[in-house]
């Protein structure tokens, strides 16, 4: 998608602060963290949302979970943290490319969200 800022990200065209890259997916920090640890875990395959995802993204589905996790010990986020993805604009997405936040650290407010 030429005009999606996170696929634009994903190929470099656009910098960001990477934390970590495959051949699958780039995390890099939010630019806007909620959280002392906000990044956002995303394909590079261009998915709209969660809603738009197919059996076939089954394993990448998966990954962005372990991903997550990894960068999240990465981070120095032994006692926790939070994985978040909105779907769609009634969920909070605003950006229209799939991707997982992870939060975390001093600070984070206790809760079921
Ligand atoms: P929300 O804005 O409600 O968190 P999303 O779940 O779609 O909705 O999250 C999009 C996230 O992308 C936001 O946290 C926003 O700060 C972040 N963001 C937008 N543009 C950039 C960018 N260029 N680099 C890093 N993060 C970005």
């Amino acid at each position: 998608m030429s005009d999606c800022i996170f696929c634009k990200i994903a190929t470099g065209a656009i910098p960001s602060n990477k934390v970590y890259e495959d051949e699958d997916v780039i995390v890099f920090h939010d630019l806007h963290p909620v959280a002392p640890v906000h990044v956002l875990v995303v394909p590079k395959t261009h998915i709209e949302s969660l809603a738009h995802a197919e059996v076939e993204h089954q394993a990448l589905l998966g990954k962005l979970m372990l991903v997550g996790a990894r960068v999240a010990d990465q981070l120095g986020l032994q006692k926790g943290f939070r994985t978040v993805i909105n779907t769609g604009a009634g969920g909070g997405q605003t950006v229209f490319h799939l991707h997982l936040h992870v939060i975390g650290g001093p600070g984070l407010p206790s809760g079921i969200l």
